[in-house]
């Protein structure tokens, strides 16, 4: 067995014999491994806190490409104190982390974490978890295969665009619009910044509320007609927030 580090987050884990876990560490750059951590509900033990759900950091394991991994250390790089410290933002990482797992599944893109990774930490940093939340569900559409063309119209090509069809798979002009109601200018605007903006950059959100209200309807039809992914994780955060 060989040593690797890998950085990475605790996505869940279930007791292991009377003093272990077994945890599930979604990496950086290989992947969902499963490690042992051996005695680790010790309150003395080094591996406690990396084992607890959602520790983030630099995980130190002897590495078992076929089955399960031992972990030997980790370092916390950020205890999400802020998150922790809400329920209704616990909710959200609980949501992010699951939806990550099942999008990694479908695509198997080491881009998926990168972008979940960058959304946890502007949650922790205060940004406004719905919005980031939606913007993340936006840039996963890729990633399950069923991207939305933002730039055009997706029957002709034409720029003059009036509304958003989600069962045609993104925004349509007068032309090509069937019977799809309009969505404000500003809805379809602002989605399009959603969909383009580099997350890890975000420094301010200014959104009216009716406006990402609208679009966080928009996201989750979307999600609920066409993903194929249910969640326990997202009927707890929808029955949070109402
Ligand atoms: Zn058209």
């Amino acid at each position: 067995m060989k040593i690797i580090s890998v950085d990475g987050i605790v996505v869940s884990n279930t007791a292991f014999k009377e003093n272990s876990k077994i945890i599930n560490i979604f990496t950086k750059d290989m992947g969902i491994i499963g490690a042992v951590s051996k005695g680790c509900k010790k309150m003395s033990s080094k591996l406690r806190l990396p084992s607890e759900r959602f520790a983030y950091g630099t995980f130190h394991l002897y590495y078992n490409e076929n089955g399960l991994s031992t972990l030997i250390d980790g370092d916390i790089k950020n205890y999400f104190i802020n998150i922790k410290s809400d329920i209704l933002k616990i909710s959200y990482l609980t949501y992010i982390c699951d939806l990550a797992i099942n999008v990694y599944k479908e695509s198997l893109d080491n881009q998926v974490y990168n972008l979940m990774e960058a959304a946890i930490l502007k949650i922790e940093e205060g940004m406004d978890a719905k919005i980031i939340t939606n913007i993340l569900e936006l840039q996963y559409l890729e990633y399950l295969g069923i991207d939305l063309n933002l730039d055009s119209c997706v029957k002709c090509g034409s720029t003059k665009v009036v509304t958003l069809s989600l069962s045609k798979g993104g925004y349509v002009c007068q032309n090509c619009r069937t019977n799809e109601i309009l969505i404000d200018e500003k809805v379809l605007k602002m989605l399009r910044l959603y969909y383009y903006v580099d997350i890890s950059k975000i420094n301010e959100l200014n959104i009216d509320k009716k406006i990402s209200d609208e679009i966080d309807n928009i996201i989750n039809e979307y999600y609920e007609e066409y993903s194929g992914i249910y969640m326990k994780s997202k009927k707890m955060l929808k029955t949070l927030e109402s």
